[in-house]
């Protein structure tokens, strides 16, 4: 652990803000309140929570940036945050502090109206664990209360640290070290506990979320979100119910996934914990649950009783989940005018491309339409609330050409509410994915494990003029009305980088839009009003607060990780930054350094073409899943066509010998025999000789031809 304060302290701006209770009491009641476009009380003026309220509207009423004045922001201050991977994180505002995290679940604490540093929490995450990480190091976010800071780490803690100082007041572990599960989700409180999922579904864990006590972190109930065998003993009544759902001969050994590693929302007034669960382990239907059956609770929705763990209703969005649909996206509770009477709503857009309406007091279904092109589904009968499967999407027997793909039509990126317009701002992905089923599967622990025929699918993707994937797919912001069930408006986006999203009481929707750019839009009709030129990517949601009569935008920036195939990343840098903008602000934008352009050092091996096929086979089986398809780098890792010398003398040592592991490039030696590692080397040399990325390729064309058009996709 360690723990740095700044040698300057840093300036703290004496506001006589209200405690946390008084801003739960103030959002919860502004929740329920009209939108007051005019003056913001001292309750509106802070970001205390992941969604700002525990209903995750994720707007603020703050009004002095509208568009009236938008052309007048500019940069207040930047701070750099020492990393250069993705940054996913939410910050929060608190009494003029501005708590965040960056990469390898690294906490820090700024003075928010000049991004001065107070303090830096490093959390010292074993850089192994970077193998159990299936979408990068990062981090969404802490929460705040009790003058106390919570956060999850990469490696499976959680812990509480002084909100003033940084020092770590209690740590515990909520997930085994060496199975591969992950944290990097926001916890989130409710009342008198700290609540905190994981992540690994891919990998093949066991999904679960747990509550701890906030004083001491003691675990106070744990709810697993599938059952652990069919006969049981079951660890709650929950899951003999959930048992029944799946076959006896199920993939019990692959834990069946089923993860929460993002989603959370509560409504104090009906007292609920609302909880998002994620995919299946393995995807592959009949290798996981031969013969079918729900699989519940994957998929799914919960609602509980927080001191109980009790589950009082469920929505499953994807029974028999096997397309990678998590249901751990982004939960709004609103209050919306439903024929003629005013519901409490849940509003979901998960992955699997429809938009859900739900009676948040009783789980009613009340509406799903689909927001993106959805080939899995053509509806959800709203009688039975179950999808309606289109058979040819199944891919366990026959390969599926299936929308949307793995990365879904809206992913963590957090999408956000206008109550007064009556619109969620949701960040849209159009895609399609070859499911392709392996025929020699087995269970390898701790490795990808999704059943898929991973060096076929490689194969596939070589031949780019059958091009059948599409990672980076059409991205849009789509304004979607939950009353009317359609799009109100929408912004297509020329890369493909979905960004999360802020509303905000001056009519305006905020969001990293691909291209190095940060723009505010027309809350009412989308017309772009303000760009930043940033340079870098942004994937994280911004915020606003306001501190001394002026409101700020802030946001973290750096792109990696899930999503984190992006164009700018071949021409710059990622070096991480949060940034605060203001009206009048007078800042100079960090720069952005080119990258140099990189030759290949070394010329094919001398080796015979079966040596480059096996080398590609495990390429394909145990690397490409960070390193990217075509070799590119996924995001940030690097391009390994473009290794140095140096690298390629030490490959041995690297991918077998564990020496870059600091770096988060661990020992492989497990599954890499040295021949494979030498053949690996083959296929990256000749490949590097041979052939541009297929990333490389798809963005020239969805750079030079505006993407690919819907049209082109299956049905
Ligand atoms: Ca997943």
């Amino acid at each position: 652990m360690r723990v740095s304060a700044s040698s300057s302290g840093g300036k703290r701006s004496p506001l006589p803000f209200p405690r946390l209770a008084v801003f739960l009491l103030g959002t919860a009641i502004f929740a329920l309140a009209p939108v007051s476009a005019t003056r913001a009380d001292q309750a509106d003026e802070g970001w205390p929570m992941h969604g700002r309220t525990p209903l995750e509207e994720r707007f603020s009423p703050l009004s002095q940036i509208d568009r009236n004045t938008v052309h007048d922001l500019g940069l207040a201050w930047s701070y750099m945050t020492g990393s250069d991977r993705g940054l996913e994180a939410t910050p929060l505002v608190i009494e003029g502090i501005l708590y965040a995290t960056a990469s390898w679940s690294v906490v820090f604490a700024l003075d928010a109206k000049t991004g001065q540093e107070i303090w830096r929490f490093d959390p010292e995450v074993p850089r192994w664990k970077a193998r159990h990480a299936c979408c990068g190091v990062v981090n969404r976010g802490v929460a705040f209360a009790k003058g106390r800071v919570y956060v999850g780490t990469i490696d499976g803690r959680l812990i509480a640290l002084d909100a003033k100082t940084g020092t770590p007041v209690w740590s515990t572990r909520t997930t085994e070290i060496g199975l591969p599960y992950t944290i990097t989700g926001a916890p989130r409180i409710v009342k008198n506990l700290v609540i905190i999922g994981n992540g690994g579904a891919e990998f093949g864990v066991r999904g679960y979320f747990s509550a701890y006590d906030i004083d001491d972190g003691k675990l106070v109930w744990r709810f697993y979100t599938v059952p652990g065998s069919k006969e049981g003993p079951h660890e709650h009544p929950e899951l003999v119910a959930a048992a029944r759902t799946w076959p006896r001969d199920s993939l019990w050994e692959a834990g069946l996934g089923g993860t929460v590693w993002d989603s959370m929302a509560y409504d104090p007034e009906l007292d609920l914990l609302y909880v998002g669960t994620g995919n299946s382990s393995v995807y592959d239907r009949e290798k996981r649950s031969p013969g079918g059956g729900d699989n519940l609770y994957l998929a799914s929705i919960l609602a509980l009783r927080p001191e109980t763990g009790e589950l009082v209703w469920y929505y499953q969005t994807t029974p028999g989940e096997e397309w990678d649909y998590t249901a751990t996206q982004h939960m709004i509770l609103a209050d919306l005018d439903w024929n003629g009477s005013t519901r409490k709503v849940l509003l979901q857009a998960p992955k699997n491309g429809f938009f859900y309406v739900l009676d948040r007091v009783t789980g009613e279904l009340l509406g799903a339409k689909n927001f993106v092109h959805t080939s899995w589904a053509s509806r959800v009968d709203l009688t039975t609330g179950r999808p309606v499967k289109r058979p040819e999407a199944h891919w366990s027997k026959k390969d599926a050409m299936v929308s949307p793909a793995p990365p879904g039509a809206h992913n963590w990126h957090p999408m956000s509410f206008h109550p007064g317009l009556g619109l969620v701002y949701i960040p849209t992905t159009e895609s399609v994915y070859s499911y392709l089923s392996s025929s020699d599967f087995r269970f390898r622990p701790g490795l990808w494990n999704t059943g898929e025929d991973f060096p076929r699918l490689h194969e596939e993707l070589e031949d780019f003029g059958a091009i059948r994937y599409l990672p980076c797919g059409l991205t849009r912001l789509v304004a979607w009305d939950p009353i009317r069930q359609e799009k109100a408006w929408e912004v297509l986006h020329r890369t493909g980088v979905p960004g999360g999203t802020l509303a905000t009481g001056g009519n305006l929707v905020f969001q990293g839009i691909g291209e190095g750019l940060f723009a505010a839009f027309d809350a009412a009709n989308g017309q772009r009003l303000w760009t930043s030129r940033v340079g870098i990517d942004i994937m994280a949601p911004p915020v606003t607060y306001q501190i001394d009569g002026e409101q700020y935008i802030a946001v973290l920036a750096g792109v990696g990780g899930s999503h984190g195939n992006h164009q700018t990343r071949f021409e710059h840098d990622n070096a991480g930054r949060v940034l605060a903008w203001k009206l009048g602000g007078k800042a100079t934008m960090p720069p952005v350094r080119r990258r140099p352009i990189r030759k290949v050092a070394r010329p094919p091996l001398d080796v015979p073409p079966e040596t480059i096929r096996r080398g590609r086979e495990v390429y394909a089986e145990v690397c490409f899943t960070c390193h990217g398809m075509g070799l590119e780098g996924s995001g940030v890792y690097p391009d390994l066509r473009t290794a140095s010398a140096r690298t390629h003398d030490q490959w041995d040592a690297i991918v077998r010998g564990g020496i870059r592991t600091h770096k988060g490039m661990p020992s492989f030696a497990d599954v890499v025999s040295a021949e494979d590692a030498r053949a690996i080397q083959a296929y990256v040399l000749d490949r590097a000789w041979h052939e541009p990325g297929i990333l490389e390729r798809m963005l020239g064309v969805v750079v030079d031809h505006a993407c690919i058009p819907v049209s082109w996709m299956t049905d």
